[in-house]
């Protein structure tokens, strides 16, 4: 085993760095479960969660990874057979897809190619073409996270009213929120699903959705089997009922912690950081990029996602082998290529607990596992992030 001192740098897409309150919020025994101080607790997080998604809906919580809101949100709202309309994005537009057909679901797959956002007249042609509203939903990754691209949840609401079609919008908004703007209500979302370990700084185990009242009323006519998802469940006067059981007692006080984490910093400023320190590692990627071994998946600038940035490595050099000298030479842990960009990228995440210099020390190490490793690179990257960091951009 190889001894390494300091600290991990953890710049995998999820999971993401746990503050160390959040960790000490756990380090707990477990507590009676009709303790009053610990079920208000629990329920304060539903109301908390709602201003995360900017919402006035329902918000539910499950003891699962991001899969099991995935799930949850198919099988509260549709019945077998169901059509469900599914836009390309990357390796997670493709996963849930596989999920829905495994459901019993017919999936209409709008293809694209892993490097653009969703393209809403693609969207809104697909619908207007299904002119006896057979699609009962579209299934919209906001930020895919093999490919880094973020698609315009507005643009596919809009292709949606504009086609004058009824389907829901469930949007999978796991490596997106709390990087980007997300706007439930206003945005006209039905069924939000999110997880917390990604932007939201706890450890894996949390799943969450968010629900219109439109969603809510299609789940009474939904016949996809469903018990420890079901929504409706969730409603009892018993506090076992919101969480369908015992609840995830040291996962609840995380989130608890979390939470206030996230408003005392305020979702603006927390967006804002997201912003800044993903324009810090874009502006060391352009460098990088100059001689042409390395490239950003997303073509398009205003389409890359705040949370992780997905770099192509050309044919000729071993993607895998900068990843695992990164990860054992500085201790510096990326992600690698996904799916169909198995062998052929590394991902730099960018979301959730970081700061300045836990950015300046990643984009450093990994400019220096390129050189270490012979993949030709502009160099002075990590130059460019501290000129975009400290606004003296040229
Ligand atoms: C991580 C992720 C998932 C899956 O979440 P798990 O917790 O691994 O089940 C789904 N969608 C997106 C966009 C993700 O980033």
């Amino acid at each position: 085993m190889t001894i390494q001192s300091g600290r991990n740098f953890l710049h995998t897409p999820g999971p993401t760095n746990i503050p160390d309150r959040v960790l000490r919020a756990m380090m707990r025994p477990a507590v009676d479960l009709n303790d009053a101080d610990f079920m208000a607790m629990a329920l304060s997080c539903f109301g908390d969660l709602q201003k995360v998604f900017e919402t006035e809906s329902n918000v539910y919580i499950y003891a699962a990874n991001g899969h099991g809101a995935w799930e949850a949100a198919l099988v509260n709202v549709l019945s077998a057979g169901d059509c469900v309309l599914v836009p390309e994005t990357g390796h997670f537009s493709f996963n849930w897809s596989v999920m829905a057909e495994s459901l019993g679901l017919e999936v209409d797959y709008v293809e694209a190619d892993w490097r653009r956002a969703i393209d809403p007249d693609l969207v809104a042609e697909r619908l207007r073409a299904d002119s006896e509203h057979r699609i009962k939903a579209v299934l919209m990754v906001h930020t895919d996270t093999a490919t880094s691209v973020t698609s315009s949840i507005p643009a596919i609401r809009k292709a949606l009213d504009d086609a004058g079609h009824p389907a829901l919008l469930l949007v999978d908004t796991i490596a997106a929120l709390a990087t980007v703007p997300f706007k439930f209500d206003e945005w006209g979302i039905d069924v939000a699903v999110a997880a917390s370990q990604k932007g939201l700084m706890q450890p894996p185990g949390l799943a969450f959705n968010a629900v219109s009242q439109k969603a809510l009323q299609m789940s009474e006519k939904a016949t996809l089997p469903r018990n420890y998802w079901d929504w409706r469940r969730r409603h009892g006067r018993e506090f076992y009922s919101h969480f369908c059981g015992t609840a995830p007692v040291h996962q609840l006080f995380a989130l608890r912690e979390a939470l206030d984490m996230v408003h005392e910093e305020g979702l603006d400023a927390i967006i804002a950081r997201h912003q800044r320190l993903a324009g810090a590692v874009r502006s060391a990627v352009e460098v990088w990029c100059k001689e042409g071994a390395l490239s950003f998946n997303v073509t398009a600038a205003e389409e890359r996602a705040n949370s992780v940035t997905t770099i192509l490595v050309d044919e000729a050099y071993d993607a895998t082998a900068l990843r695992e000298t990164c990860s054992s030479r500085f201790n510096v842990s990326l992600g690698a290529g996904y799916g169909r960009l198995q062998g052929r990228a590394f991902r730099i995440g960018h979301m959730g607990y970081l700061n300045e210099p836990m950015i300046l020390g990643a984009i450093a190490s990994v400019e220096t596992c390129l050189a270490l490793c012979g993949v030709p690179h502009g160099t002075g990257g990590t130059q460019a992030a501290i000129a975009s960091l400290s606004g003296s951009e040229s």
